[in-house]
């Protein structure tokens, strides 16, 4: 970050909009990691009986889930129920304190970087979308006799109807694995557009599992409207809309009630006395927002959802801060999006997510990459948790969050670990060798 082009670009973006920006500090603007109070953040009681999905959404859509368990369970043998979940991880007391920075605090870890299936967190929202859009035509077709298992849509004829239709998704890697994975397994033809930032090995994978890859110039946003343009009134294709996709969005708000269930398994009492404070990387907004609502549904204040996001693209902060009535992205602002963590290389949040859960989300967090480089291999070190760089933001933010946001010293944290379990051998390697020295 040169600071002199930072500083030009500032007085030009406030010259043309000087209201909007002015909530935005100095410290963002400037590239250097900030804690973020959500100046908007109301009482969950007051916000969540206006929102548009409620308590019944989200669990219409673990119903969805539970339907789907038979056919999962079939086609992918390490599920052994067909559920797609992760486990609760306490850290050891040593490795908390170093997370904390202090002795005594409860870290525990979900670790969705080992999802099975597609090894991140997009299998919640990615698969679920694939899910519905399987359903919805099947039951279309007939497909589907009323009360029989959905594991018959493993059967070769319905593999080979399902081929006549395409999946198409915009990403920087994750989100076009998830969905080519599960698209690929069901028989859909499936089509990945990519953004410049997307690693190579993660387009060399969508190949090998037979999906179309199609390679854009630009950032993650502009890969996404071509897809979206590409694919608009097509009655064989389905988009999965990262930006605004309800389904997206209820598959990943459902993680709550898995989450909900292990710490009850692990009698951790959470109420407004011993709250819960969540650690969420954030990229477009899709996956924390989701994860935001279910846990905010079934918490309410108890629960405090703190976002994290690289210093070169924190676009949740930028729109929450500016407000909802426009979009603004971090380039607005002399941001230039570039960060190692490619699942958060993001320059535009969801509006769809911002205008949801902005009145719900704690704080947003921005973090270096040097920290995520430093994060994933203590992790790696102390834990044995495999992290992909974005996964390791969560951690980044643990201590800024207890130095800065003083309510948030005691109760129990859980870091969400949101990918990292499939990275190439040699790709993870290569993270471990960019921590910086100690
Ligand atoms: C996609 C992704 C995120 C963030 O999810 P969004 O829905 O884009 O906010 C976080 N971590 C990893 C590893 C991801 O792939």
């Amino acid at each position: 970050m040169r600071p002199s082009t930072c500083e030009s670009e500032i007085r030009e973006g406030t010259a043309r909009m000087p209201d909007r920006l002015d909530g935005i500090p100095d410290a963002v603007r400037a590239g250097r990691p900030t804690v973020w109070r959500n100046p908007h953040r109301r009482p969950a009681a007051e916000i969540l009986p206006g929102l548009t999905f409620g308590l019944a959404d989200v669990a219409d859509a673990e119903a969805r889930w539970r339907r789907f368990d038979p056919l999962l369970a079939r086609l992918f043998p390490e599920l052994e129920t067909g559920r797609i979940d992760s486990s609760l991880l306490a850290l050891q007391p040593d490795v908390a304190a170093h997370v904390a920075g202090e002795m005594g605090a409860a870290i525990w870890v979900k670790a969705d970087h080992a999802l099975p299936v597609t090894g991140c967190i997009k299998a919640r929202g990615g698969v679920y979308e694939v899910l519905v859009y399987a359903e919805t035509l099947a039951r279309r077709a007939g497909w589907l006799a009323s009360g029989a298992s959905y594991a018959g849509l493993a059967e070769p004829d319905l593999r080979r109807a399902f081929g006549a239709y395409t999946v198409a998704v915009g990403s920087t890697g994750n989100l076009g694995f998830s969905v080519g994975v599960m698209a690929r397994t069901l028989g859909f033809q499936v089509e990945v557009h990519m953004s410049h930032d997307a690693k190579a090995w993660k387009k060399a994978r969508l190949r090998d599992i037979g999906a179309r890859v199609v390679e854009h110039a630009g950032d993650y946003g502009s890969a996404v409207a071509a897809a979206r343009a590409a694919f608009a009134g097509r009655a064989d294709a389905h988009f999965v809309d990262d930006e605004s996709s309800v389904d997206l969005f209820l598959g990943y708000a459902a993680a709550a009630f898995d989450l909900q269930r292990q710490l009850e398994a692990a009698h951790i009492t959470v109420d407004v006395q011993h709250p819960l404070h969540v650690y969420l990387p954030c990229g477009v907004g899709g996956a924390p927002g989701g994860v935001t609502l279910g846990l905010k549904l079934l918490y309410g204040d108890a629960v405090r959802c703190i976002f994290v996001e690289p210093v070169a693209a924190p676009c949740m902060l930028v729109q929450l801060a500016a407000g909802l009535d426009q979009p603004v992205s971090v380039y607005d602002i002399g941001l230039d999006n570039r960060t190692a963590a490619d699942g958060l290389a993001v320059s535009q949040a969801s509006l769809l997510v911002a205008g949801t859960v902005g009145a719900l989300i704690e704080a947003v967090i921005t973090v270096e990459d040097a920290d995520l480089f430093r994060w994933l291999r203590d992790l790696w070190e102390r834990a044995g948790l495999r992290l992909e760089p974005s996964a390791a933001a969560a951690f980044a933010a643990v201590r800024p969050a207890r130095s800065s946001l003083l309510e948030a010293r005691g109760g129990t944290h859980v870091v969400w670990t949101t990918g990292g379990a499939l990275l190439p051998e040699d790709e993870f390697r290569k993270a471990l060798a960019a921590a910086p020295g100690r």
